[in-house]
C-alpha cells in the first residue's frame, strides 16, 4: 500500500494549540487520500523534564527504569493527536512502539531498531485510519521498554517508512529544511535544497541535530527519500537522497559544531604494543563511542594517548581508564570537557585539494588554535577550545562562501 509516514518533532507538538495545527495539517494531506502513518516527539522540554526529574532523585538511574520513564512524553503526544484527529472526525488510532512491533537491542537509552512488523499498522490503514505512533521507542527480547537516544523519532520515522515502503518521510521540523549551518547560529546559512546521504550523515553525526544520526542511516540503506520540511510555514524544503552530479559539484555543503565533546588524555603511556587496545577496550566494552584518537610520537619510551567520547561520558570513561592505570604503568589521566568539534562537509572535497588547509587558514585567521584533527573522504573536523566554537563556525561558513547564493 502506498502511505506517506509524517513526523513531527517536539517543538510542532509544543503545545495544544500546535497539536490541533499538526491534527488540522495531517488532515488536510488525508483529505489528498493520502495513506498516512504520523510519528509523533514528545511535547517540547518533555524529555528533558523526564531526564531532570530522574536526576533528582537518583544520581545514575538505572537504564531500564529510565527508559520507561523517557518513553512516556512520547505515549502523551501520539494520544492527544489521535484525540484531536477523532474529534475532528477522521478516524486515527494511536500506537506506542511496542504495539507496532519495533524490536531493538537491549541497549538502554541508545537501543538501535532490529525489525519492525508492521501488521498493525497496516491494518489500520488497510482500514482507513490514520496510525499515529509514539517516536523514540521499541521493545527488546525480553519486552522491556527501550529509547533509541535523543531526537529518536526521526529513526523511528525513517525505519517505519522503510518497513511499510512508505513513498517518502516527511520530517515536520522547526526550521524549514538543512541549512549551510544552524541557522539559529549563522544568520547567513542558507538552505540546501538537496544533500546527499553521505553528506547528511556526517553533518547529523557532527552535530547537526537537525536529524538524528541513525535516521540518516536507515535511509541510505533502505533508499527513503526524506524530506526535511516547516511545520509552520509552506516551502519546499530539503530532500536528502543519493548523490548525483549536482551535489558532486559543491566542494563544501555545510558546517557543523559539536559541543558536547570531551577530551581524555592518558599521559606518560609505555610506548608498547597492547596499551592503546587496553585503554580503548577497556572504554568501549561500557558502550562508551570513542570519537576522534591521537597518539603522540613516544619520547624515552613514553607516548600520551588523547581520545573524545560524548561529554555525558567523559567522567564514566576517565574513571574507567583510571581502573587499568596500575596496570599499563602510565602517568596520569586528564579529563576535559571545554572542547568542541568544528566540521565541514562536502561530496566534492573528494576531487579537490587544499580543502584542509582552507581550513586551517581561516581557523588560524582568528587566532583559533586547534588541538585535534581527524578526517575522511567528505570531511574534515577539528577540535578547538569551546569558547571559540561559534566564531569558528561563522569563520568557516564565510571562508567556503556558504552565505553566497549559488543560483
Ligand atoms: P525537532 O524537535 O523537530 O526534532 P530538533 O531541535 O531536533 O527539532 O532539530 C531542529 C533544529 O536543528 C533546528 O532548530 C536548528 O537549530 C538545528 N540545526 C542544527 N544544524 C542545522 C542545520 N544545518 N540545518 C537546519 N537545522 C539545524
Ligand atoms: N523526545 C526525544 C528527545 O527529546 C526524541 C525526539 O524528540 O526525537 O530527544
Ligand atoms: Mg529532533
Amino acid at each position: 500500500m502506498r502511505c506517506v509516514v509524517k513526523k513531527f518533532g517536539g517543538t510542532s507538538v509544543g503545545d495544544i494549540h500546535r497539536i490541533r495545527e499538526v491534527a488540522k495539517k495531517v488532515a488536510a494531506a488525508r483529505d489528498q487520500g493520502e495513506h498516512i502513518v504520523v510519528v509523533v516527539s514528545a511535547m517540547a522540554g518533555e524529555t528533558d523534564r523526564l531526564v531532570t526529574l530522574a536526576h533528582q532523585l537518583v544520581e545514575s538511574p538505572n537504564a531500564r527504569e529510565f527508559d520507561l520513564l523517557l518513553s512516556t512524553g512520547e505515549m502523551v503526544s501520539s494520544a492527544l493527536l489521535a484525540l484531536v484527529l477523532n474529534d475532528m472526525g477522521y478516524a486515527a488510532e494511536s500506537f506506542v512502539g511496542r504495539q507496532v512491533g519495533i524490536l531493538t537491542d537491549s541497549i538502554h537509552t541508545r537501543a538501535r531498531i532490529r525489525r519492525i512488523d508492521g501488521e498493525r499498522i497496516l491494518r489500520a490503514l488497510e482500514q482507513g485510519r490514520i496510525a499515529v505512533v509514539a517516536g523514540f521507542q521499541g521493545i527488546d527480547e525480553r519486552e522491556d521498554l527501550t529509547t533509541l537516544g535523543r531526537g529518536g523519532s526521526d529513526t523511528t520515522a525513517v525505519a517505519l517508512a522503510a518497513a511499510l515502503g512508505a513513498e517518502m518521510c516527511e520530517i515536520y521540523t522547526d526550521v524549514d529544511g538543512v541549512y549551510t549551518a544552524d541557522p539559529n547560529l549563522v544568520p547567513g546559512a542558507r538552505r540546501l535544497r538537496k544533500i546527499s546521504y553521505d553528506e547528511m550523515l556526517e553533518m547529523a553525526s557532527l552535530g547537526a541535530k537537525v536529524l538524528q544520526t541513525r535516521s540518516v542511516e536507515v535511509g541510505k540503506i533502505y533508499q527513503v527519500p526524506v524530506l526535511v520540511k516547516s511545520t509552520f510555514q509552506e516551502g519546499e524544503g530539503t530532500l536528502v537522497t543519493e548523490e548525483d552530479a549536482e551535489l558532486e559539484k559543491v566542494v563544501v555543503s555545510g558546517v557543523t559544531l559539536d559541543k558536547n565533546q570531551a577530551r581524555i588524555t592518558v599521559a606518560a603511556v609505555p610506548d608498547r604494543p597492547g596499551v592503546a587496545a587496553k585503554i580503548l577496550g577497556q572504554v568501549s566494552d561500557a558502550h562508551i563511542v570513542v570519537d576522534m584518537i591521537v597518539q603522540n610520537v613516544g619520547e624515552q619510551g613514553l607516548t600520551d594517548l588523547s581520545f573524545t567520547v560524548a561529554r555525558g561520558d567523559g567522567q564514566k570513561a576517565a574513571t574507567l581508564v583510571q581502573e587499568v592505570l596500575p596496570e599499563i604503568g602510565a602517568r596520569e589521566v586528564k579529563l576535559d570537557a571545554t572542547i568542541a568539534k568544528v566540521s565541514i562537509i562536502g561530496a566534492g572535497m573528494r576531487s579537490h585539494a587544499g580543502v584542509a588547509a582552507g581550513m586551517f587558514t581561516a581557523l588560524a585567521r582568528e587566532n583559533i588554535n586547534i588541538f585535534m584533527i581527524s578526517t575522511s573522504e567528505i570531511k574534515i573536523s577539528c577540535v578547538i577550545d569551546e569558547k571559540y566554537g561559534e566564531l569558528a563556525v561563522r569563520a568557516l561558513h564565510e571562508a567556503f562562501g556558504l552565505s553566497q547564493d549559488r543560483g
